[in-house]
């Protein structure tokens, strides 16, 4: 079983979504994306920061589940990173309401010394140098690196993004982010184009119409479980791509092949995610509980069909 580095926000959020609204909950692409890698039980670190407000009942959380978090930074006199958002009737869409970066514009992510030699490596939505710098700590090249990011990014750090997003070898991001970094409408045409600026690997999502994964000529498509209650989308992208990340990192298989099982399982996660708000669905999932949702992708999917 393979050890896997995770890089991300820990966060408050604060959320609003035609169901409801709340104050400042559990968020962060790292805490979504720990949460769902923990169901694989893999070797997984967190690297992140927060201020003293963060309470210690959410770092128990995360270590309850295993997850290494000797690289989380408190900042005793400092606050956490604050970000808030509105869902459009659609939940395909939202507003960014907030986004206060507080203990996250000094961050200098410190990998553990245990987790320099990380199989795995996720780097999570975040400013782009914090995620060229966790990639510089590795003290043996990684199997895989996968890279998530925004178009908040985008907007303000191009360049570094460029920088880092030539090293990496899996890129997820979402279908309107893609179209923006390449400035195509094709997503077959801007997956081939972020394949030139470096990942052999592209993983389109497409919220509720599922994920498109791209490495070269192949190409493979995972629709979205559909679901009777869906409340919340906040976390969805970071919790497929912990599971996406979790699954190699256990299996230890990088080929294509194994990536098109990593993004059923990676759909299949965020599938919880949105049942309930934030983090809540995600904190005492079972095993029993993905298995049987597994089986559905599965009976989904799947199809015999006569060709003359
Ligand atoms: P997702 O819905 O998968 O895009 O992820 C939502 C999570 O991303 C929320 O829990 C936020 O705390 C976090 N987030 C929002 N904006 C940013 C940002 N600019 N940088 C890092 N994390 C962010």
């Amino acid at each position: 079983m393979g050890k896997l580095v995770i890089v991300g926000t820990l966060a408050f959020d604060a959320i609003e979504t035609p169901f409801g609204k709340t104050d400042k909950i559990l968020g962060g692409a790292a805490t979504y994306i720990g949460l769902s890698a923990s169901q694989f039980n893999v070797d997984a670190a967190i690297v992140s920061i927060v201020g003293g407000d963060f309470p210690q009942e959410y770092l128990d959380l995360l270590s309850n589940k295993n997850i290494d978090i000797s690289g989380v930074e408190i900042v005793k006199n400092g606050k956490t990173f604050f970000w808030s958002g509105k869902y459009h009737n659609d939940m395909n869409s939202r507003d960014t309401l907030a986004t206060e970066l507080n203990t996250l514009a000094d961050f200098n992510p410190i990998v553990p010394e245990d987790y320099r030699d990380a199989d795995i490596v996720m780097l999570g939505n975040l400013h782009p140098l914090v995620q060229l710098s966790v990639l510089n700590q590795m003290t043996v090249k990684p199997k895989l690196v996968i890279l998530d990011t925004m178009n908040f990014w985008m907007d303000c750090a191009l360049k570094d993004l460029h920088t880092v997003i030539k090293k990496i070898d899996v890129i997820t991001i979402n279908d309107e982010e893609a179209r923006q970094l390449t400035g195509e409408y094709s997503l077959v045409v801007a997956a081939r184009k972020i394949h030139s600026m470096g990942p052999k690997y592209v993983v389109i999502k497409k919220g509720e119409h599922g994920a498109l994964l791209f490495n070269g000529d192949n190409v493979f498509f995972a629709p979205a479980l559909p679901l009777e209650e869906v409340f919340d989308p906040t976390g969805a992208g970071d919790t497929f791509a912990g599971g996406f990340a979790g699954y190699i990192a256990k299996t230890g298989d990088t080929s294509f092949e194994n990536m098109k099982n990593a993004i059923i399982h990676g759909s299949t996660l965020a599938s919880f995610c949105v049942e309930k708000f934030g983090t809540e669905r995600m904190q005492d999932l079972s095993n029993k509980e993905v298995h049987k949702r597994l089986l559905q992708f599965k009976q989904l999917t799947q199809f015999e069909i006569e060709l003359a």
